[in-house]
């Protein structure tokens, strides 16, 4: 699962859409056959360009950041979707997510790009899935899973549009907690939405990375886990040696929970 915006975060340029082209088909090539889920450009809120020159806003993250900004800067949204299905022809299984969804109008409107781009490029028809980040969204699950292959939940926004914690505030750190109950719910809520519709579910936030939290999600129901690579040994770990049948019980318990704190608690269950 690739973030593209760090290609634009690290240069001091906007990549035209060869330079981009050329670093997605470098990534297919060295993924020999495995998948990538490449995140279109999520760009606002903590990830700022400023080669972008975009407007100064007051609260960033409850601003035109993500699919916001991509629908509404064609030069960005479109050139990156043309090296992304010109970069597919190539070869390889590409699937291509938003970041920031918040309505089906928003779905709709994205789809509509891909597919135009992918019919004039003569590009292969390509998976196309959704971020939940906003509660919103994993709220309306039901409704965004019929116009989308998958979801990934991104559960740092999630959590920080939950809890109504700004991701980066310090002082609130300890309780911008991704297992606190509510999130949690609001997981439960998109995993059943997804399966009304046959749609699968990641999770790409950094609470995939923490081995318990990763138990939990599987017990959840989440069926794809991004991390980095090296969170993957102790989460392989734990997810080899646990039975789903056990990790189910103890999502149950963790949906009744009061406090993330009695969450964290449920780890001791499974020692
Ligand atoms: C998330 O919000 O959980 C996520 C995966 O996206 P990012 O952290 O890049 O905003
Ligand atoms: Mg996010």
């Amino acid at each position: 699962l690739m973030r593209t915006e760090f290609l634009f975060l690290e240069r001091g340029e906007t990549l035209t859409e060869d330079e981009q082209f050329e670093v997605y088909r470098g990534m297919i090539e060295a993924l020999d056959g495995r998948p990538l889920i490449a995140r279109a450009l999520d760009i606002g809120g903590d990830k700022q360009v400023a080669h972008l020159h975009l407007a100064r806003e007051d609260n960033p993250f409850l601003g035109v950041r993500g699919a916001r900004l991509l629908l509404r800067r064609a030069d960005l949204l479109d050139p990156q979707l043309r090296a992304l299905y010109r970069a597919a022809k190539t070869g390889g299984a590409v699937s291509i997510m938003f970041p920031m969804i918040t309505s089906v109008t928003e779905v709709l409107a994205l789809r509509q790009r891909c597919e135009a781009i992918r019919a004039e490029l003569n590009a292969p028809d390509l998976p196309i899935g959704v971020m939940i980040e906003v509660p919103a969204a994993a709220v309306l699950a039901d409704k965004l899973a019929a116009h989308v292959d998958f979801f990934s939940i991104g559960t740092n926004d999630l959590t920080q549009y939950t809890l109504a914690i700004d991701r980066q505030n310090p002082e609130l750190a300890e309780e911008a907690d991704s297992l606190h109950p509510s999130v949690l719910r609001l997981i439960a809520t998109t995993v059943a939405g997804a399966a009304r519709h046959g749609r699968w579910v990641g999770v790409c936030g950094g609470v995939a990375g923490d081995p318990f939290g990763a138990l939990l999600l599987a017990g959840l129901g989440v069926t794809e886990l991004s991390m980095t690579p090296r969170e993957l040994p102790a989460v392989k770990a734990m997810l080899r040696s646990s039975k789903i049948t056990t990790l189910r019980e103890v999502a149950t318990r963790a949906l009744d929970a009061e406090t993330a704190a009695d969450v964290r608690q449920l780890r001791l269950t499974l020692q």
